[in-house]
């Protein structure tokens, strides 16, 4: 047995409450208790937190990169410089998401990222990565009129025979179809069968297509206003009368959640606000949305695999197409996410640090492993100053990042 860690005089951020005077004991990797200025083992490790957060770790359920890798570039090398530039903002836990491509090429990242998962086969020299319970199967079933800023020429409508060899892995746990496309059924059901987090992105559906997917499983639905429909989307698929869209009936159904890009360019303070009182913090979740470009210098890259994907520009802010007439994702963390969230809505510490941790993870049923700083969880935790900066992240109770000594 390794001797107790104790975090003292912490802020801890519970899913409810900020509990001040707060003492987390941690041992083999998990947190043993939380108390309000509870007994301290007398061997334990001291870490006076002189009131600063300790929060969950952040859990990232849609995000595509960083440090200039893309996880469609499908090598364990890349899988881990993408995944470790998230440990550095505060991201413990997250799912690599793919994007439109071959399907050779899908198979090569899923692969790549179950390597890189398996702890047992990592060496000391390689960096060190969030945990990846599995993958977000995102691309390439987007609606053809919905694409967005992912290459056209790797969407494609779902079929079983593809599908199923995903599926079969055990390794994707948020799956994504846009509900109008012929095989969406099939695609719904195999992926609940599968316990993930099933959603609907990249789709201009009706509000009777929203229902027939709901019906087969679906319960999510990615980045809340971007690539979905609305409306007018719907008005020109439709006509008269005017249809409801993926926006009336995520706000309208209950058991449906969402998530968004807080990232302050992809949504307007007002929108993140209507959308924290709207679903409610147990039902929005933050992601980061973030491509290769994050923590890089603006200038062009490539969204997707660094051979087949499709250009895109950063700004040094955020992403745009290559033309800069509409956004192509995030180039910041979960911590930007985090203070931003927390800097333009009322939604108060404890429900904006939810939307990162406990949320998302009850959503992809990890919740009893992680997402909140709660005995028996694992010891995968953040300090934060007050205004919600990383100072240290620790994963199964392991400071793996101290930024007093990294930056
Ligand atoms: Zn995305």
């Amino acid at each position: 047995m390794t001797n107790p860690i104790a975090f003292v005089n912490a802020s801890a951020v519970l899913p409810d409450q900020v509990l001040r005077d707060a003492v987390v004991i941690c041992q083999e990797g998990k947190i043993v208790s939380v108390s309000e200025r509870g007994s301290i083992p007398a061997d334990a490790a001291i870490v006076d937190l002189a009131g600063r957060y300790l929060t969950p770790g952040f859990i990232d359920i849609h995000v595509h990169g960083g440090s200039g890798a893309d996880f469609m570039d499908g090598d364990p090398r890349s899988i881990r410089q993408a995944a470790a530039a998230h440990l550095t903002r505060g991201t413990t836990t997250l799912f690599p998401t793919t994007t439109t491509g071959a399907p050779a090429e899908i198979q090569k990242m899923l692969s790549a990222c179950q390597q890189v998962a398996d702890v047992s086969t990592a060496k000391p020299a390689e960096l060190e990565v969030p945990h990846i319970p599995g993958i977000h199967l995102y691309g390439p079933y987007f609606a053809d009129d919905k694409v967005g800023c992912h290459d056209k020429g790797g969407r494609r409508d779902p079929a079983v025979e593809e599908f199923q060899h995903y599926f079969e892995t055990g390794f994707v746990r948020v799956a994504t179809c846009a509900a109008e496309l012929p095989g969406a059924k099939a695609f719904y059901q195999m992926a609940a069968a599968h316990d993930c987090l099933v959603t609907c992105g990249h789709s201009n559906s009706s509000w009777s297509e929203m229902q027939s997917a709901f019906d087969a499983g679906m319960r999510h639905v990615d980045h809340f206003w971007c690539a979905m429909s609305s409306v007018p989307s719907l008005r020109t698929r439709f006509q008269v009368p005017m249809q409801a869209s993926m926006t009336e009936f995520v706000l309208m159904n209950k058991a449906m959640s969402t998530e968004v890009i807080a990232d302050g360019w992809h949504l307007s303070p007002e929108l993140l606000e209507f959308a924290y009182q709207m679903k409610g913090p147990e039902r929005l979740c933050l992601v980061t949305d973030a491509n290769r470009a994050l923590g890089m210098p603006a200038g062009e890259y490539i969204f997707g695999n660094q051979d087949s994907g499709s250009p895109i520009y950063s700004d040094g802010n955020v992403g745009w197409s290559s033309d800069r007439t509409s956004l192509a994702s995030s180039i910041v963390g979960m911590d930007h996410m985090v203070r931003h969230f927390k800097n333009s809505t009322t939604a108060p510490v404890e429900h904006v640090i939810r939307m990162a941790t406990l949320t998302p993870a009850e959503r992809v049923g990890i919740d009893h492993e992680v997402g909140s700083v709660q005995a028996g969880k694992r010891a995968d935790l953040l300090v934060l100053d007050t205004e919600f900066n990383i100072q240290q992240v620790y994963k199964q109770g392991r400071l793996v990042i101290d930024s007093d000594s990294t930056e």
